[in-house]
């Protein structure tokens, strides 16, 4: 693959930008990589494991000639750093975010941008619950798909040299209108984090009581709802703060399903719960079909990095 960037800036260096950084040099998509994070002891673990090729200590400092800029920062982060960096960039630069949230970047973003850089949020679904700049590794976004919400008058030829640099880190990518993006993921992927996080917590309150079964019979099903509630705090409160509509909609429609699954198991009506669960085992087969999942036992979690 070749270079598609001359000198690419990631602000954060946390798990979504240290994988970059990694798949980037496996593909030699990026002339330079220079990185930034809040903390000198991020930028020190950063220049200790070497996945950028200069580590400076300002936002500022690292959007310099850069011409593509990645915020890889937690969404309530995005304003001030988008404040700070915008006078700063080049001309003709790319700037783009890997926020888990698009209404609310391209709200926070938006604003502090020149006219003369072309601003697309993007939004890799790829993570795992670790966080912080030892937890990335090259694979990250493989097989994944990166979804990118460019404006309706986006330059295309920036969009198109995005999309590269996305599928040579082994992405699939695919365009979407920004409202949509947090609908969809709402469904997909917040909702069901909130629920974990309740699971848990519901299960901890019943630890007390059942003193450590909780943990030692935690395999049948617990345990995976236990690894995406150890998800990343701060991340995960930014979410809900930032795409509440979305997610109270769909927990609304949760609530609702799960009143008329608790109706059925109440009276018995034992076709109601077959159907139900009948309808939702063919969507895990088109999961599995789509290639985004394994059938293998364990989920195939046994040896994988994640
Ligand atoms: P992370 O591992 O916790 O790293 C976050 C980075 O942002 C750190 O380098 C941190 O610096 C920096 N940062 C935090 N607050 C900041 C602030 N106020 N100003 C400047 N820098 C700040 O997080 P991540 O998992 O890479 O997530 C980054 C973004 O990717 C988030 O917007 C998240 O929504 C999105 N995302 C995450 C996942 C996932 O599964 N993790 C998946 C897709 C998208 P310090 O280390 O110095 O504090």
């Amino acid at each position: 693959m070749a270079q598609i960037y001359e000198r690419v800036a990631l602000i954060g260096l946390g798990l979504i930008a240290s994988s970059m950084a990694h798949a980037m040099r496996r593909a030699g998509l990026a002339g330079e990589i220079v990185g930034t994070a809040r903390s000198a002891e991020t930028r020190d673990i950063a220049r200790e494991l070497g996945f950028c090729d200069r580590v400076v200590e300002t936002a500022t400092e690292a959007v310099e000639g850069a011409d593509l800029v990645v915020l890889a920062i937690p969404i309530g982060a995005m304003d001030a750093v988008a404040r700070e960096i915008g006078p700063h960039l080049a001309k003709g630069a790319t700037v783009t975010d890997v926020g888990s949230v698009k209404r609310a970047v391209v709200e926070a973003v938006g604003p502090h941008l020149p006219d003369n850089v072309e601003f697309i949020p993007g939004h890799p679904l790829a993570g795992t619950e670790h966080s912080g700049p030892r937890s990335g590794f090259a694979e990250l976004f493989e097989n994944r798909f990166t979804i990118l919400v460019p404006s309706g008058n986006a330059d295309m030829d920036a969009v198109t040299r995005l999309t590269q640099f996305w599928e040579g880190m082994g992405a699939k990518v695919e365009t979407m209108d920004v409202d949509h993006h947090d609908l969809v993921l709402a469904v997909t992927s917040h909702t069901p984090h909130l629920i974990a996080y309740t699971m848990v917590g519901v299960a901890d309150d019943l630890r007390r009581v059942t003193d450590s079964e909780v943990i030692k019979y935690s395999a049948a099903g617990f345990r995976d709802f236990t690894r995406i509630a150890a998800s990343d705090p701060t991340m995960w409160r930014d979410v809900f703060l930032n795409n509440k509509e979305a997610t109270l909609e769909i927990l609304g429609r949760f609530t609702e399903e799960l009143f008329a699954l608790q109706r059925a198991i109440r009276t018995g009506d034992g076709d109601h719960l077959f159907d139900y669960f009948t309808h939702t085992r063919a969507i895990r087969r088109g999961i599995i079909e789509a290639g985004q999942d394994t059938d293998a036992p364990d989920f195939g979690r046994i040896g994988k990095k994640t």
